[in-house]
C-alpha cells in the first residue's frame, strides 16, 4: 500500500497558505528573467504546486484537456505528459515514476512540490537553483553562484539572506563594517550579476546594495541608513544562504553607544603595501637598484614609526621580498579592517630630468588619461597567474568599485594633500602634487587610501638619494607626520566619554 501521498482526505481540504509571505513559487528561465508566479498549496505542512499552471506557463505548446485532467507541453524539448490520477510522467519515451500519483484539485494538476522539483532537476533542468525561504525556481542560473539578496526588517534589526546556488564555507566569507554607515561582505570563488543585485531601498536600514566582480571574489557593500550595534552571519544548512544578522543599537547605555561608536572612528590600524616584490622587480634604477626593495625598506621604516609612536596596529601586505598579486593587497587591508591604506612606489620616466614626489587617489572613472598614469603600476598584473580577473573589470564595474569607496574620496584626497605637504617640508623635493589614477591596487579598499610615488628612480639625484637610509628613513618619517596630522584631525571629533 503507498501511503506517500495519498493522504486520506479529500482534495476539498485543500486551503491556500500564505507560505513564506506567499502562496507562490517564482519562477524563472534565467537570473535575469522577472518571472513567473506558479500557485502554491499547502496541507499537512508541505507545499503543493499546480503543475498544470506550470505546464502553461513555462512548457512550450501546452494543451490541457481540462475534462480528462491530462496536460502535455515541452519542457526543454523534452515531451511531457502529466495525467491526473497517474503516477507516471512519460517523457518523451521514457517514464519518469513518481512517489504517488499527480491529484486533481478544482482545475489544477497538483502534486508535492519537492517531488516536482527533483523531477525537474533529474530529468529536465540539470543545474536548476531552488531556494525553498524565498521560494524561488530558477531553471537556468548560468555560472553565477550568487542567485539573489533578500532584506528582512525586524524590530530588532534586519537579516539579509544571499541566495547562493552552492554551498560556501565561513571561511569564504569575510565581513566587516567600515566607516560612514558601510558593511561590506566578500564572498571568495563567488559569482553574481552585478546588475542584477545591485539594489536600493527608500526606507528601512539600507540604503543600497553595491555589488562588485572583483575576479575570483565577489563583493556586496551595503550602505546603511541606520546604525548597528553589531552583525554576525552564518551559513544556513538548509538552503544554503548566507544569513548576515544586523543589530540596532537598543540596549546599550547612552555612554556605551558612544564609546563603541568612538571606538569604529579610531584611526588605529594601517595598512602598509610596499610595492612590487618577488618576481617583480618594479623600475629599475641604473645602478640595478630594484623599486622593490627601496619600497619595503621604507614601509618597514615607517611601521616601526607608527608602532612605536602612535600605538597603531599596522598590518603589512608584504614585510618581505615576496610577490603578491595587486587585488590580494587590497584584501588584505579590507580583512584587516584598514583605517588608512598605502601603497608605497618609486616612479619611473623615460625622460630622465623628471624629478620629486607625486601620490594618488583612486580616480572616479576609468578614463584613457587615468589608464595611462597607472599603466606602469597595474602592468604588474602580466606576471599575475589569473590576469582574467582585470580584464573581467569593466569600465562599469570599475565606477562601482569606485563608488563604493567614494566616501572615502575626501579623505583620500586629504590624506594625500598632506603626504605631499610634509615631503616637500622635510625632503625639500619637487611635488608634483595630488593626481588621479586607475590604480588597480587602490581599488575596493574600504578606506582611505593613497598611492604615494617617493621618487624618481629614474633621475640621476632622486635615486642617489633614494639609495641612502637616512633618506629613506626620512621619507618615513614624512609620511609619518602627515598620518599623524590626519589622524589627529579625524579623532579631534570623536566624542570620548
Ligand atoms: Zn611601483
Amino acid at each position: 500500500m503507498k501511503l506517500f501521498w495519498r493522504y486520506s482526505f479529500s482534495l476539498f481540504f485543500f486551503i491556500p497558505v500564505f507560505l513564506y509571505g506567499s502562496p507562490f513559487l517564482t519562477v524563472k528561465q534565467t537570473t535575469m528573467d522577472p518571472g513567473v508566479n506558479i500557485p502554491v498549496y499547502e496541507i499537512y505542512g508541505y507545499p503543493w504546486i499546480s503543475v498544470s499552471d506550470f505546464m502553461m506557463e513555462i512548457g512550450e505548446d501546452p494543451f490541457y484537456d481540462t475534462s480528462h485532467g491530462v496536460i502535455t507541453g515541452k519542457l526543454e524539448s523534452y515531451m511531457i505528459t502529466i495525467r491526473g490520477g497517474s503516477a507516471f510522467i512519460p517523457i518523451d519515451v521514457y517514464m519518469y515514476h513518481l512517489p504517488g500519483p499527480v491529484e486533481r484539485y478544482k482545475n489544477d494538476l497538483v502534486m508535492p512540490l519537492s517531488e516536482w522539483i527533483r523531477f525537474l532537476h533529474t530529468e529536465v533542468f540539470p543545474n536548476l537553483y531552488f531556494n525553498s525561504q524565498s521560494n524561488l525556481l530558477i531553471l537556468d542560473p548560468g555560472a553565477y553562484s550568487i542567485q539573489d539578496i533578500k532584506l528582512q526588517n525586524y524590530k530588532n534589526g534586519s537579516t539579509l539572506r544571499i541566495e547562493t546556488s552552492r554551498l560556501f564555507k565561513e571561511e569564504d566569507i569575510n565581513i566587516w563594517e567600515g566607516r560612514n554607515g558601510w558593511l561590506y561582505c566578500t564572498i571568495y570563488g563567488a559569482t553574481g550579476d552585478t546588475l542584477q543585485l545591485s539594489k536600493s531601498y527608500s526606507s528601512g536600514i539600507l540604503r543600497h546594495i553595491i555589488p562588485i566582480q572583483m575576479g575570483e571574489t565577489f563583493q556586496l557593500s551595503f550602505q546603511l541608513r541606520n546604525l548597528i550595534s553589531d552583525y554576525d552571519f552564518y551559513i544556513d544548512p538548509d538552503t544554503r544562504d548566507i544569513v548576515i544578522n544586523l543589530r540596532k543599537p537598543t540596549t546599550l547605555s547612552a555612554d556605551e553607544k558612544i564609546s563603541k561608536e568612538s571606538e569604529k572612528w579610531l584611526i588605529n590600524t594601517i595598512v602598509l603595501d610596499a610595492g612590487h616584490g618577488g618576481r617583480d622587480p618594479g623600475a629599475r634604477g641604473a645602478n640595478g637598484v630594484k623599486e622593490k626593495d627601496i619600497t619595503l625598506d621604507i614601509v618597514l621604516r615607517l611601521g616601526r614609526l607608527l608602532e612605536r609612536d602612535l600605538g597603531m596596529n599596522v598590518v603589512y601586505t608584504r614585510k618581505t621580498d615576496v610577490f603578491i598579486p595587486l587585488h590580494q593587497r587590497t584584501q588584505i587591508a579590507n580583512n584587516a579592517n584598514g583605517k588608512i591604506f598605502i601603497s608605497v612606489h618609486c616612479n619611473s620616466h623615460e625622460n630622465r630630468r623628471i624629478n620629486g614626489s607625486e601620490t594618488f587617489i583612486l580616480a572616479p572613472r576609468l578614463t584613457e588619461e587615468a589608464i595611462k598614469i597607472a599603466e606602469r603600476e597595474n602592468q604588474v598584473i602580466r606576471l599575475e597567474e589569473n590576469q582574467k580577473i582585470y580584464e573581467q573589470i569593466t569600465n562599469e564595474q570599475y565606477i562601482l568599485a569606485s563608488m563604493a569607496q567614494s566616501t572615502f574620496m575626501k579623505e583620500s584626497e586629504e590624506l594625500a594633500a598632506l603626504v605631499e605637504k610634509n615631503y616637500t617640508k622635510k625632503l625639500k623635493t619637487t611635488s608634483r602634487g595630488v593626481k588621479q589614477a586607475g590604480f588597480y591596487v587602490l581599488l575596493g579598499a574600504s578606506m582611505p587610501n593613497i598611492l604615494t610615488e617617493v621618487g624618481f628612480i629614474s633621475n640621476k639625484s632622486d635615486l642617489e638619494k633614494l639609495n641612502r637610509a637616512s633618506y629613506r628613513q626620512q621619507i618615513a618619517e614624512s609620511l609619518f607626520l602627515a598620518i599623524k596630522e590626519f589622524k589627529d584631525k579625524y579623532e579631534k571629533d570623536i566624542p570620548i566619554n
